[in-house]
C-alpha cells in the first residue's frame, strides 16, 4: 500500500512576523476551539488513502493548540487511517508567553518537535521582531527534552541584516552545543512581490521589508551557508536537503515525503494536498472563508489543478535536486520514460559547465556551488 502523509495547518500566531509568508492570523486565538472543531470535521470527511506514515502540525503556531485538541486530532487520524504513524511532528514557538504543555504534547502522540528558535542571539531576534529572547529559546529546548522529546529539530535564520559571519558562527555553535537531532537553516527571504502561494504581506510588513532588504548581502549569506555546511559536518550532522541537516536516522520523514513527491492530505486554512500523481488542490486560506465552508458541511477547497507532463517532470527535478543525494536517474526514467540527462541535454550541459551540477550514471545532483546557487540551477530545467 502506498505511503500517505497528513499535514494539519494551524494559522494562529500571537504576533505575526513581518517577514512571514505563511498563512497566519494574529489576535484570533479565541477562534482556536472553533478551528479545532473544523479541522476534526474536515478530517472525518476527507478520504483516507494509503498507509499513514507521518502527521505534521505546521503553522502558524500549532503549539497554541491545547494538548487535548492535539490528542483528539492525532487520534482521529489514527482511527481514520487505521494506522499508527511513525512520525508526528508539531511546530512550536519558544516564547515564555506561549509555553505549551510539553509533557501533554508528548502524551498526545507528538514524537517530534520543530522549535522555531530562529536565533540564539538577542540582537538578531530583535532585528526580526520575533517577540522572544535567546534565553526563552534555550528554556524551551530544555523543557522539551525534560518532557521526554528525543527527536527535536531547531530552525535558525541566516542572512539577517546586521548579522556578521562571526555572529552567525557563534549563534550556530550555541545551537550545535544543544545537540539537537535536526537543524533547518533558512536564509531570510523578504519577498516584496509574494508569489501566488504566499500570503500577501500587510502594508506595515511590506514597509519593514523594504527597509530591511537593502541591508541584505547575498555574498555574506552565501558565506554563512558555506560555514554552516562545514560546522555541521564537523559536528556529525548529515546534510540531506538544501536547508536540512540531521543526525543519522533523524531526517524529517514528513518533509522527505514532499521531496519524493509522495501523496499527502493537507487540512486547515490554506493547506495543500497532492495525490502523488498529477492532481493538486488547496483550501481557502482566509480563516473566515475556511470556517464558513466547513461549518456549512462544504469542502473548503479553493482551487485545484491537473499537472501536465512537463510540469510534473520539472517538479520531480526541482524537488529531487533539493536532496543532497540528488535525483536518481532510474526513478526519473521509470516515471517519464526518458533519461533525465538526455531529455534536458542543454540544461544539464549548462549546469555542468557552470559547476552547478554533478552527473553520474546513477544520479544528478547539485554540487556545493550548486547548493549555494540552487535557484540558478533549477531554473535551467523550467518548462
Ligand atoms: S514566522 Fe512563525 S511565528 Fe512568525 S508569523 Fe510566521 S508562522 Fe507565526
Amino acid at each position: 500500500m502506498d505511503s500517505h502523509h497528513l499535514y494539519l495547518h494551524v494559522p494562529f500566531c500571537r504576533l505575526v512576523c513581518a517577514y512571514c509568508d505563511f498563512v497566519t492570523v494574529g489576535g484570533r486565538q479565541t477562534d482556536i476551539p472553533r478551528y479545532t472543531e473544523a479541522l476534526a470535521r474536515e478530517l472525518s470527511a476527507a478520504p483516507a488513502p494509503g498507509s499513514l506514515q507521518t502527521i505534521y502540525f505546521g503553522g502558524g503556531t500549532p503549539s497554541l493548540l491545547p494538548t487535548a485538541a492535539v490528542a483528539r486530532l492525532v487520534q482521529s487520524a489514527v482511527d481514520r487511517w487505521d494506522a499508527t504513524p511513525a512520525e508526528v511532528t508539531l511546530e512550536a514557538n519558544p516564547s515564555s508567553r506561549e509555553t505549551p504543555d510539553w509533557a501533554g504534547l508528548r502524551a498526545a502522540g507528538v514524537n517530534r518537535l520543530s522549535l522555531g528558535i530562529q536565533s540564539l542571539r538577542d540582537p538578531e531576534l530583535r532585528a526580526l521582531a520575533r517577540g522572544q529572547t535567546a534565553a526563552e529559546g534555550l528554556a524551551a529546548y530544555a523543557a522539551a527534552r525534560a518532557a521526554g522529546f528525543d527527536n527535536v529539530s531547531i530552525d535558525l535564520i541566516y542572512g539577517i541584516p546586521g548579522q556578521s559571519l562571526a555572529d552567525w558562527r557563534s549563534g550556530l555553535q550555541a545551537a550545535i552545543d544543544l545537540s539537537p537531532d535536526h537543524l533547518s537553516l533558512y536564509g531570510l527571504s523578504l519577498a516584496l512581490v509574494p508569489d501566488e502561494w504566499a500570503a500577501p504581506p500587510r502594508p506595515g510588513a511590506l514597509r519593514w521589508r523594504h527597509r530591511q532588504v537593502v541591508q541584505q548581502d547575498d555574498d555574506l549569506a552565501a558565506d554563512q551557508y558555506a560555514l554552516a555546511e562545514d560546522m555541521l559536518l564537523a559536528a556529525g550532522y548529515h546534510h540531506y536537503e538544501l536547508s536540512s541537516w540531521a543526525r543519522p536516522g533523524r531526517e524529517s520523514q514528513h518533509n522527505s515525503a514532499y521531496w519524493a513527491r509522495r501523496p499527502y492530505t493537507g487540512l486547515g486554512a490554506g493547506a495543500h494536498s497532492y495525490d502523488g500523481a498529477a492532481r493538486r488542490w488547496w483550501n481557502e486560506r482566509d480563516l473566515d472563508a475556511y470556517l464558513a465552508a466547513v461549518e456549512a458541511d462544504a469542502r473548503p477547497v479553493a482551487g485545484d489543478e491537473e499537472l501536465d507532463e512537463p510540469t510534473r517532470a520539472f517538479e520531480a527535478i526541482a524537488l529531487g535536486l533539493r536532496r543532497v543525494d540528488g535525483l536518481e536517474r532510474s526513478i526519473f526514467f521509470a516515471e517519464f520514460g526518458e533519461d533525465l540527462v538526455e531529455r534536458y541535454r542543454s540544461a544539464t550541459a549548462t549546469g555542468l559547465d557552470g559547476g552547478l551540477l554533478e552527473i553520474t550514471p546513477e544520479v544528478v545532483r547539485l554540487t556545493e556551488r550548486g547548493r549555494l546557487l540552487a535557484n540558478d540551477a533549477l531554473v535551467l530545467f523550467a518548462p
